[in-house]
């Protein structure tokens, strides 16, 4: 097994590796910019290195210090969490180049799927539905061309867009000029590539995500599905697995199109391939995350597998230790993304120094996080400061489950989401359980008119 490996990441997700390395008997190495001088991931690693100033482009993008790094400290291996580097495959051939291993898919099965716009070609070939739309990267004269076949609303997208940023909804053809140009650019700014495709809008869909584990010897388990309808701004608040409206006839073909997806491309480490689902039970492609994924915390409760100790062992290329009928559904589980974030100021990110904080325990309640009392959140990163995870033997005993444990949940001195999460915890439409990705914005619009009233 690997004796050492550098993770390539800060906040929760890093901590959350060395917690599986520290298991596994792995050392552990951690980088750090300036800003994070006081992170949890740099305290809990065996060793820690300082490569930089606090913005990413100069400390957790920078390939050549991270590789650096991971030679000159004596690692195997490097893992990239998610975000950051880990959906990088010039980053992933760098780390393989110089002779350690990349934990991740192969390289070119990551350039292939992490395109969206190609990997939805690709899945096209698989015989897996995806929305109708351009199929490939296009100009805006094509693209024009394309929605008025379609018909509108029409998505436009970044080819290599993710965290939702990087989509258009265009919903009539005057509009689609100036929406491409602004796509465009930031598509550019976020990911520094121009590509654009376009999509159909489909109307209140699910998403729904099945997790999937291969390794490199072409076997391919599924772990059930997740229901991440949850969203704002096509960014994930809450998840919950297994999704409990959509039919098992649905989560049959959802499971067979994942595994078929895999082994056409080759796919060979854990992942996600995310779907719609319409209200007719039509279900389409829309992306495959190559990496591990902030959500993976509610299929480990649900399957009692521990994702992230497998990434590493398919890595170093054991064999996988399950066939899909050793994978069982033990239950129910959900997951609150907490964000230091202001829901009653339009979710302006809200760093600062948590003054005080106390987490929820007992059984089934988890938490993964990287943030403590006297802790100070820094500008720089993601919002996410905390993920709260419960697991139950039915739904309603995790809603009741999650809502007892956001009432113990306290972080002062920054504002964050929990309250949000707890209305939302109490909301008919939540607790039926029937949701799709518009119920947040239609949910947000009475929060809002909610807070202008009483101020
Ligand atoms: P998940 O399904 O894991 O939630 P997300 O797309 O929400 O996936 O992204 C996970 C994290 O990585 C978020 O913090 C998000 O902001 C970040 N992220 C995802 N893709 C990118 C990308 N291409 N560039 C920069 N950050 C990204
Ligand atoms: P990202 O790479 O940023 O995660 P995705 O392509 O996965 O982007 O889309 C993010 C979210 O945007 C989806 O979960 C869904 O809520 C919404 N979305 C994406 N494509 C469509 C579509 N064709 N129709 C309706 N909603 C969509
Ligand atoms: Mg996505």
């Amino acid at each position: 097994m690997f004796k050492k490996i550098l993770i390539a990441n800060r906040g929760e997700i890093a901590v959350r590796i060395i917690r599986a390395c520290k298991e596994m008997g792995i050392q552990t190495v951690a980088i750090y910019s300036k800003a994070d001088t006081e992170a949890l991931h740099k305290q809990l690693a065996t060793e820690a290195y300082c490569i930089g100033n606090a913005p990413s482009s100069e400390s957790y993008l920078n390939i050549d210090q991270v590789i650096s790094t991971a030679l000159l400290s004596g690692c195997d291996a490097i893992h990239p969490g998610f975000g950051f580097l880990s959906e990088n495959p010039a980053f992933a051939r760098m780390v393989e180049k110089c002779g350690l291993t990349f934990i991740g898919p192969n390289p070119d099965v990551m350039e292939k799927m992490g395109n969206k716009a190609e990997a939805i070609n690709s899945m096209r070939k698989a015989g897996v539905p995806t929305v109708p739309g351009s199929y490939k990267a296009v100009t805006k004269e094509e693209g024009r061309k394309i929605a008025s076949e379609i018909g509108f609303p029409v998505l436009i997208k970044a080819s290599m867009g993710g965290g939702g940023k990087g989509i258009k909804r265009v919903n009539r053809i005057d509009d689609f000029d100036y929406l491409y140009d602004e796509a465009r650019e930031e598509a550019i700014k976020f990911f520094a590539n121009d590509e654009i495709y376009i999509e159909k809008f489909i109307e209140n869909p699910k998403h729904i995500e099945v997790q999937v584990m291969c390794d490199k010897f072409g076997n391919v388990v599924h772990l059930f599905e997740r229901n991440c309808s949850m969203q704002r701004r096509n960014q994930k608040m809450l998840e919950e697995a297994p999704c409990q409206s959509i039919s098992k006839d649905l989560k049959e073909k959802l499971y067979d199109s994942a595994i078929k997806a895999c082994k056409f491309v080759g796919y060979d480490s854990v992942g996600t391939l995310e779907f719609l689902v319409d209200k007719n039970e039509n279900y389409y492609f829309i992306e495959m995350n190559t990496r591990i994924q902030v959500e993976h915390s509610v299929t480990e409760a649900i399957t009692n597998v521990d994702i992230v100790k497998n990434m590493i062992k398919i890595a170093y290329g054991l064999k996988l230790p399950y066939k899909q009928e050793d994978i069982k559904l033990l239950g129910c589980a959900m997951e609150c993304r907490i964000t230091a974030e202001d829901p009653a100021n339009d979710f302006r990110p809200n760093p600062g120094k948590i003054t005080f904080m106390h987490v929820p325990g007992g059984m089934g309640v988890r938490i993964d996080s990287s943030v403590y009392t006297g802790y100070s959140i820094s500008p720089y990163y993601d919002s996410m400061i905390l993920k709260l995870i419960v697991f139950g033997q039915s739904r309603l005993e995790c809603i009741r489950k999650m809502r007892a444990s956001l009432e113990e949940l306290i972080i002062e001195g920054v504002t964050t989401t929990t309250e949000l999460h707890y209305v939302i915890l109490h909301h008919p439409t939540f607790i039926l359980g029937n949701y799709d990705t518009s119920f947040v914005q239609e949910f947000l619009k009475e929060f809002d008119e909610n807070v202008k009233r009483v101020r």
